[in-house]
């Protein structure tokens, strides 16, 4: 980094799936720090005993894709006592950037709270863009695996025209299932005509969905409420691939018998080896453009 000290990175945790990732950290010129025991070795990389030796000094916190759980503990940690309290946010540095895969909305209040800066890398438009291939490659084989018929003429829904839901339905429609798009914006019910796909406003869904096989949803709010989930048979599948919230009253669902899934993470489920590649073609030009170049003061260590 052109003879000035290395930016450092504190990792928070990971899983096999990190390690080529956090080799192209290193590569790029940054000082990756851990804490605990990682599941793998990476030459170059530090190793402290302490907490606060793994948050001095850093300017970058990574956090691997599978997160947090509800009580901020990490799913992959490097040390169990690694906890998203309290302890934890009495050393973050001023100044320091978490880059996580996405915050829940208590998390995102919290960093705001403790005056975090946070991306969520999960969300960022390229990362974004590549995922839902994946995601909508996902959604079919949940569909086919649940489905007693063809995916060809099956009547079938998808809430949301953003990347997600254009990407499904564009292979929906290749495999010629009896598709409607359905979205808020003018702009994504536009994209959808310019694809050739038949689509309605949010508002006119009700008089579809007595009628539906298939019923996809890729919108982070609640649309399918219980007014709504009483007009579907219940022989329908539904499938809410949006994150928390997410758009389905599940428990509304269940007392009704619908058959209603929750399908978090495909593309890492589903597709462990593109998962990661997404992020390794992704994360680093990111955190080289929106971190490092921003930040010209950000030297640590
Ligand atoms: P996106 O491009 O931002 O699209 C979001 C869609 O939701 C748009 O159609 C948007 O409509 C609609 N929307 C958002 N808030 C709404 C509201 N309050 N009321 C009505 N419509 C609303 O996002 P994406 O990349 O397609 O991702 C969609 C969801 O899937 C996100 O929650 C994302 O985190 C999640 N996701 C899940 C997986 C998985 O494995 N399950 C993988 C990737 C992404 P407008 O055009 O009107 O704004």
């Amino acid at each position: 980094m052109n003879g000035r000290s290395k930016i450092k990175m504190a990792v928070l945790g990971g899983g096999p799936r990190e390690k080529d990732l956090l080799k192209d950290f290193v590569d790029l010129g940054l000082e990756l720090v851990f804490y605990g025991s990682p599941p793998f070795s990476i030459e170059g990389i530090v190793v402290v005993d302490s907490l606060e030796s793994l948050l001095k000094g850093a300017s970058i916190l990574f956090v691997p894709s599978s997160g947090f759980d509800d009580d901020g503990r990490l799913r992959e940690p490097f040390d169990e006592s690694l906890i998203f309290k309290e302890d934890f946010f009495s050393v973050v540095e001023k100044g320091a950037i978490l880059f996580l895969g996405y915050a829940k909305n208590p998390l995102k209040k919290r960093l705001q709270e403790e005056s975090i800066s946070y991306i969520e890398y999960l969300h960022h438009e390229e990362v974004a863009t590549l995922n839902a291939i994946p995601t909508a490659e996902g959604a079919i084989q949940l569909a086919l695996e649940g489905l007693s018929t063809t995916i060809h003429g099956t009547k079938t829904l998808v809430l949301g025209l953003g990347r997600v839901g254009l990407a499904l339905s564009r292979r929906l429609m290749a495999l010629h299932a009896s598709i409607i798009g359905v979205n808020r914006s003018k702009e994504g019910l536009f994209k959808g005509v310019e694809m050739g796909l038949s689509v309605i406003p949010l508002e006119e869904m009700e008089s579809y969905l007595g009628d539906v096989d298939l019923l996809f949803n890729t919108i982070p709010a609640l649309v399918l409420d219980s007014h709504r989930l009483h007009l579907i048979r219940r022989e329908a599948l539904l499938f809410d691939l949006a994150s928390a919230p997410g758009g389905i009253d599940f428990k509304r669902a269940r007392d009704l018998h619908l058959k209603a899934s929750l399908c978090p993470g495909l593309p890492g489920r589903l597709f462990p080896e593109r998962g990661a590649s997404i992020l390794r073609e992704t994360l680093p030009s990111i955190i080289e453009r929106e971190v490092i170049h921003r930040g010209g003061d950000m030297d640590g260590g």
